[in-house]
């Protein structure tokens, strides 16, 4: 398939929605402007570098996160993506309009191999709540254009469309929910982890994934730069800054801090060539660049006074699952152990802090795994998964108890469980009389899994009161902020098998201001 992204369009109007969609983007190198070219370096120049498009990420109200990354040979068996074994010269633009007519800041900036080649520009200077444009030149070569937006002024009621999505694994199906959210045309993005699945080809997958399971930091370089290629992926990166976290297939199924699931005598060395080819990767701030093996990764951005958003590390902090990290264990009373933690001691006082102090309409959870307890046993016995929340009862119920207490409307945002999920949180899940202090919406996959089916799980629907929906098919969750309400539309494809399916909303659920409850559209 030729790609149109890449192929300079002379004369030609860039469209938004063209843009939006990952189509027309580069206009020609000149309008970069012959004072950013650089003096002949010497070095021949890369061919065709930006395979792996553009991104933005970790919005402020004056300023934003440029990503891209340079792979003339994105999948080089060796993870350097075919760039050289030294810094290439890198320029930036960034302006008011799609065609680059009203550039408000250029500059330039190097790809240095120990980043895998990768340009994280943190832009400053520009407007709040305003929508721009922005691309890489190296060489004569140009990048495909990025739309992206500045966070609103502090104070700002402005409503807020938000789509999120987690667990993108790359065999089992096509990437297509990522560029139905592309076509939402969201002011944010979330990516709630499982970007990237550390797992080499599996039986009956639909796409070939490079590589045997990654261990190395070119590995996990190679496995991103396949990913990345993809041109879904591509325009949901291109249509509006993210907000990320990881979750665990970025580094290891079920890791937990500096333990593997299973014993694996490098660990560490292992998770820290991961943590460095996710920051490599992601449109994140020099404040989550990796140091030491540690990675800081919980941060907070605010949307004006509508919304707070609080994205929690739920992996690196974490005390080992209880009992054995099953899906389904019964009788397991290490769960309530109150010295157990999923965020850490640190995390934990930064989030119930943060709440106190945030005067937000909305203050949002950005996080990986089920908050709710959910009982996933038929009839009377009860059965949990312990690498969710439920693993961790006495931090859950001290950070629901600061949510009831400080917080005007917390919610819960999740991913991790490959299906479309609603609830009420409790108080304490324990109390079956104990109020709900804020609303949970946990977001099916973008393709981990594969099609799916249409149904529900109605056993645990039914087990579960305070749990009031469940589906099965790919997709990923629209939401609508506003000053009264927010309108939660989950988003469902039929297939994944095969590229092109459309999407529908499955459900919608309203939330009133002051009032955490579903109620259904
Ligand atoms: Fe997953
Ligand atoms: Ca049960």
């Amino acid at each position: 398939m030729s790609d149109p992204a890449r192929r300079p369009l002379a004369g030609s109007a860039v469209t938004r929605r063209s843009l939006l969609l990952g189509g027309a983007a580069a206009v020609g190198a000149s309008a970069f402007g012959s004072a950013l070219t650089l003096p002949g370096a010497g070095a021949a120049p890369l061919t065709d570098p930006f395979t792996l498009g553009v991104a933005s990420g970790d919005p402020l109200p004056d300023g934003v996160v440029l990503w891209t990354r340079l792979a003339p040979n994105p999948t080089a068996d060796d993870g350097t993506g075919g760039a050289p074994r030294k810094a290439v010269p890198v320029q930036w633009e960034i302006a008011e309009d799609p065609n680059f007519r009203d550039v408000v800041q250029r500059g330039r900036t190097q790809a240095a191999p120990e980043f895998g080649h990768s340009v994280h520009v943190e832009v400053r200077g520009l407007r709040p709540g305003a929508e721009y444009f922005y691309r890489f030149k190296t060489g004569s070569e140009v990048s495909p254009a990025g739309r992206t937006r500045t966070a609103p002024a502090p104070g700002s009621m402005e409503a807020l469309t938000m789509c999120f999505c987690s667990c993108a694994n790359y065999g089992p199906g096509y990437f297509t929910a990522y560029r139905r959210m592309a076509e939402d045309h969201p002011d944010l993005m979330l990516h709630l982890g499982d970007y990237m699945y550390e797992v080499g080809p599996k039986p009956g997958d639909v796409r070939h994934v490079l590589g045997a399971e990654t261990k190395t930091l070119a590995d996990y370089r190679r496995k991103y730069a396949q990913y990345k290629t993809d041109a879904d992926l591509q325009a949901a990166h291109a249509t509006a800054p993210w907000l990320v976290v990881f979750d665990d297939h970025e580094v290891a199924n079920n890791w937990a801090d500096e333990t593997p699931q299973k014993p694996e005598p490098n660990f560490p060395e292992r998770r820290a060539a991961a943590f460095q080819a996710y920051y490599e990767n992601m449109p994140l701030r020099r404040s989550s660049l990796p140091r030491d093996g540690r990675m800081q990764l919980f941060r907070r951005y605010q949307w004006g006074a509508l919304a707070n958003f609080h994205m929690l590390d739920t992996r690196q902090y974490r005390d080992d699952q209880a009992c054995g990290d099953g899906t389904k264990v019964v009788g397991c009373t290490e769960r309530f152990d109150p010295a157990r933690s999923l965020t850490g001691e640190a995390q934990e006082q930064w989030l119930v802090d943060g709440l106190a102090r945030s005067g937000a309409r909305w203050d949002v959870l950005g996080q990986q795994v089920f908050f709710s307890k959910i009982d996933l046993l038929a009839g009377p016995a009860e059965g949990h998964n312990t690498d969710s929340w439920d693993g961790y009862v006495a931090n859950r119920d001290r950070i629901a108890t600061a949510m009831g207490s400080t917080a005007r409307n917390p919610v819960v945002l999740t991913g991790d469980v490959h299906e479309h999920w609603a609830a009420e949180i409790k108080r304490t899940h324990d109390d079956p009389e104990s109020r709900p202090v804020g609303t949970e919406f946990v977001t099916t996959s973008i393709s981990s899994d594969g099609d799916g089916h249409p149904g529900a799980d109605e056993a645990a629907l039914r087990e579960n009161p305070h749990v009031k929906f469940n589906a099965s098919r790919r997709g990923y969750v629209r939401t609508r902020f506003g000053r009264d309400q927010l309108r939660v539309d989950y988003r469902t494809l039929e297939h994944v098998s095969r590229p092109g399916a459309e999407a529908t909303t499955a459900k919608t659920f309203v939330v009133e201001d002051r009032n955490p409850r579903l109620h259904p559209d």
